[in-house]
């Protein structure tokens, strides 16, 4: 127990974590350039906040919540995704009162009490984005554009857009009563589950992952027939964009998301294999929550991707993501008079800006360049008897065996140039 993490969480070890942190910066900086800056909310929130923001009805504030009571018996939940937090971060620092719309990013946990598989776990990282306080279709387009070019950008193949309007209280009234009326007929082949949505939230059973619901909803109508005009129009609009912007889409009309606050624009994105777990993004419009928790009447957009589904896919689909350099130089002290200079010369070397690593247990020089070769180090440095005898270091360049003797006094800006040397050469290659 006390060795074994609980089920469904993840440790990222240091082999793996270089990727994280590849991928964070290029949605970072992607986040930049979609205008898009970082609001880093709490992990946890009062459990109302998801109960009202997420909806009664969802999977998610149903079954998958980690709720808790607090010391001071407070309702306390760990977040399951970022959109509420943003929502009412946006209200309680009354962000509305700036320049609108405003555009937000997040990254970091969620956590959901999910069944775990491959792909889908109990701790599992998202970054999204909200654009709070404007109802143009042209910022669908955008928020749709970003994320496609998330995937894009970092070559993955099979990147679909699905995309749909789920439409507005107004036109949902009809299309609610449409659907009721063709499932009514199959209402108990539905799974339990769905029988309970049939009057709560009908819409929901198109999503339904069992596959027998899935066979039972063929041929319902399709909430794209009931788009009230406004709705009608704005999803037109969209599309619109999208094309002139070159972004790939297939309108989906069985794609309603399983929360309840999402009106109009509706949209995932999958890429590579068929299958439930290959929605690496989802998100949408939502124009009534800021409302609903208590804030302006202001509309809103979002999505969030899965980080480990993206590095699952990025892996499927063999892309090679850049590792970085872990080591410019090894330093290599050869006995135990050899102690004091490796460690004063390490400390020169990494406060004048060089990745550096070094042995702590006095092993022989071929342990050494051993250890310098596994992490790649570019250039070592050999520190022997008579090296220190005459305050010298030899300078190995690992690449092609030169080597040179140079004064300890030298060694730092001597490396250094060194490094730039193979660094203009390696941009010539
Ligand atoms: P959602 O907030 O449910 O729309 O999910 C957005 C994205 O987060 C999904 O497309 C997945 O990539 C990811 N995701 C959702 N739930 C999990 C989970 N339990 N484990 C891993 N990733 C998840």
């Amino acid at each position: 127990m006390l060795t074994t993490k609980p089920r469904g969480v993840n440790d990222i070890l240091p082999d793996e974590v270089w990727k994280w942190h590849y991928v964070e910066n290029y949605l970072r900086d992607l986040a930049g350039r979609f205008g898009f800056q970082e609001l880093r909310i709490p992990i946890f929130e009062h459990t109302e906040l998801f109960q009202r923001g997420i909806g009664d009805t969802s999977d998610v504030v149903e079954k998958e919540m980690y709720t808790f009571t607090d010391r001071g018996d407070r309702s306390l939940t760990l977040r399951p995704e970022g959109t509420a937090g943003v929502a009412r971060s946006f209200v309680e620092n009354k962000l509305y009162s700036g320049t609108l719309p405003g555009k937000y990013y997040y990254v970091g946990p969620m956590f959901r009490y999910d069944r775990p598989q491959a792909g889908r776990y109990r701790q599992f990282n998202q970054f999204g984005i909200e654009t709070i306080g404007g109802h143009e279709p042209a910022i669908d387009s955008e928020a749709v554009a970003f994320a496609y070019e998330i995937f894009h950008g970092l070559g993955l193949e099979n990147v679909l857009v699905h995309l749909n309007s789920v439409g507005c209280p107004v036109c949902r009234k009809a299309y609610r009563a449409a659907l009721q009326d063709h499932l009514r007929p199959a209402l108990h082949d539905l799974c339990e589950t769905c029988q309970t949505r049939f009057d709560r939230n009908p819409m929901r059973i198109l999503d339904c992952k069992s596959k027998h619901c899935h066979e039972l909803v063929q041929g319902a109508p399709s909430i794209t027939q009931y788009l009230c005009e406004d709705c009608q129009n704005h999803f037109d609009q969209v599309k619109k964009i999208l094309e002139a912007m070159g972004i790939p889409y297939a309108v989906d009309q069985n794609l309603v998301r399983g929360l309840d606050y999402y009106t109009r624009t509706a949209f995932e994105i999958t890429a590579g294999k068929e299958g439930s777990q290959s929605a690496i993004c989802g998100g949408g419009r939502y124009d009534n929550l800021i409302e609903e928790i208590g804030g302006p009447a202001l509309p809103g957009i979002g999505f969030a991707l899965g980080m480990e589904r993206l590095l699952l896919t990025l892996e499927q689909q063999g892309s090679q993501l850049q590792k970085p350099d872990s080591c410019d130089v090894f330093v290599a002290g050869l006995g135990g008079n050899a102690e004091i200079l490796t460690s004063q010369l390490c400390h020169s070397l990494r406060l004048s800006g060089l990745r550096v690593q070094r042995d702590y247990q006095g092993k022989g020089l071929k342990a050494q360049m051993k250890a310098a070769d596994r992490v790649a180090a570019k250039i070592v440095l050999i520190i022997g008897d008579d090296e220190i005898a005459r305050q010298a270091v030899i300078c190995r360049q690992m690449a092609n065996g030169e080597q040179t003797t140079i004064s300890v006094n030298d060694a730092v800006s001597y490396v250094q140039q060194k490094l730039s040397a193979i660094k203009v050469e390696g941009d010539i290659k």
